[in-house]
């Protein structure tokens, strides 16, 4: 009796086998809990040191405690320079992160992407040549693993140029074509590496050939897809480089690698859903329709637009019930957030309903507005999703846009033509008043004119946003 109980004493190697798995555990209910916070603007904060510290602690155990395929642990060589490129990781995005402006952080978001990308890439590429002929589960995961993650990293470099207006939209009708054919020679070539019965090691050319074409698709299957479409291909891009680190994590066999994949691949999927849907498009279409931008459709000018002084526009807002005001790109450019939401709390204090409207693809990443007005404080009930607040703008007095302009284009609605044509927007020309706050004529990102900004009702209030604003603030308070 006393032998079986000693038998079934984990030994030192299966306790830490023990410890692995359990601390694998503990990184998942990091992961899934910081996620809930990440949900809400209040604990978003918390949640991601939440998730943060599930990452550390899988990557201490996993260095500590995960074994090969011969049963041996990290040697400490490997350890040290392991360590090494972890600081130098560190330091590097610390120091990025920390210089980054606010209206740079979709470009920094793209760029952390490529990254996932391409560590996931070049797992592939290092250990297809350890991969056994004939095992095709893990052939498979090796050459997927590669190649999504190459197309994330090429991909997510295009669109990080193309939101810092180093890049533009490549549109050409071929282009269509070209990339289908490109799209066929993944797949075949793919098919061909999992079901070889050569050696691995013999097949690095076709695996390198493999990894040159997914490179050049992820930057032709970027270029052309512009103007509105950019929100939709950004977070298939994240979800990308998720399903790529999960394969990642099949090959090592090393499941908070796989679970973390899985999530930010599931988030970045259900993201890319809700895109499609905020921009009226299926998926494919955005993928292989060439849509978006270009700077065609409206670009005639028809009537004037009529300028408002700050004492004028500070009267109209002062005796109004309803205003909302609708957040775009500009907003974060200006860097207003804290300027606005003292023009929403003066007002609110002399009596006015103030709302936020907020379009899903205002700014330039997912969810930008709501981040931003987050970081001045403005409550969260006060921001209303674009089709909550729709059925109630024509009760609106003012429409205040600032530093938007896509994303209130009528043309979406009411020219075919239109490039945008299709994409729901906010419906500032069915309020009573509009006003626009914006510093010139600059277009939008889809490159196209706006003819709200000539509608009889609108006014429009030239200036830097921020500015602008402080000057309608002094002049509510004089009042
Ligand atoms: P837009 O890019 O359509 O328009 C921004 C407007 O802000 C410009 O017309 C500009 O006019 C004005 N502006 C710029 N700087 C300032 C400033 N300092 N003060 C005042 N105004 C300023 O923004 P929207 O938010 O309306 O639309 C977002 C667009 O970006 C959509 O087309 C969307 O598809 C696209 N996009 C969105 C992404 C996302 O994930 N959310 C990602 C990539 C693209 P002016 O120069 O005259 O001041």
């Amino acid at each position: 009796m006393e032998s079986t109980i000693l038998q079934t004493i984990p030994s030192a190697l299966a306790t830490g086998d023990i410890l692995l798995e359990l601390s694998y555990l503990v990184s998942a209910l990091l992961f899934v809990f910081g996620l809930k916070k990440l949900s809400h603007p209040e604990t978003a904060r918390n949640g991601n040191l939440w998730a943060a510290a599930g990452m550390l602690l899988a990557m201490i155990t996993t260095a500590l405690l995960h074994k090969n395929a011969d049963g041996e642990t990290i040697k400490l060589t490997n350890l040290l320079v392991i360590v090494l490129a972890i600081l130098v990781g560190a330091v590097v995005g610390w120091i990025m992160s920390h210089r980054v402006k606010m209206t740079a952080m979709p470009q920094l978001v793209s760029l952390f992407n490529a990254t996932g990308g391409a560590a996931s890439a070049l797992v592939g590429l290092l250990e297809y040549p350890n991969a056994v002929a004939g095992n095709y589960g893990s052939i498979a995961v090796t050459v997927l693993g590669l190649v999504i993650g190459a197309v994330a990293f090429s991909g997510s470099i295009i669109a990080y140029g193309k939101l810092d207006g180093k890049v533009k939209d490549l549109r050409l009708s071929a282009l269509t074509y070209i990339n289908l054919l490109m799209l066929v020679a993944v797949v075949v070539v793919s098919v061909l590496l999992v079901i070889s019965t050569q050696p691995p090691s013999d097949m690095m050319w076709a695996i390198w050939v493999l990894f040159a074409i997914a490179l050049v698709y992820g930057v032709l299957f970027v270029m052309p897809i512009g103007g509105a479409d950019m929100p939709v291909v950004i977070s298939l891009l994240n979800a990308l480089t998720g399903i790529a680190a999960t394969m990642a994590g099949f090959i090592y066999q090393n499941q908070a690698m796989i679970l973390g994949g899985i999530f930010v691949g599931a988030a970045g999927m259900i993201l890319t859903l809700l895109m499609c849907k905020a921009m009226n498009r299926s998926l494919i279409k955005v993928i292989i329709g060439n849509f978006g931008g270009g700077g065609v459709g409206v670009d005639k000018e028809v009537g004037e637009m009529k300028e408002i002084s700050a004492s004028d526009a500070s009267i109209l807002l002062n005796y109004s019930q309803k205003v909302v005001i609708i957040p775009g790109y500009g907003l974060a450019v200006a860097q207003a957030q804290h300027i606005v939401h003292e023009l929403d709390q003066l007002l609110e204090s002399k009596g006015v309903d103030v709302r936020y409207a907020i379009h899903p693809v205002a700014g330039r990443m997912p969810g930008h507005m709501n981040v931003l007005l987050a970081e001045a404080d403005v409550p969260y009930d006060k921001l209303v999703e674009m089709d909550d607040i729709n059925p109630d703008m024509p009760n609106v007095d003012v429409a205040v846009v600032i530093g938007a302009n896509d994303v209130v284009n009528p043309a979406a609605s009411e020219d075919p033509s239109s490039p945008i044509f299709g994409m729901p927007i906010i419906g500032a020309h069915f309020a009573k008043n509009v006003i626009v706050l914006k510093r010139g004529a600059g277009k939008g990102y889809a490159g196209i004119e706006n003819h709200l900004f000539y509608n009889e009702k609108t006014r429009m209030y030239y200036g830097n946003a921020k500015d602008s604003l402080q000057k309608l603030v002094a002049e509510i308070k004089n009042m």
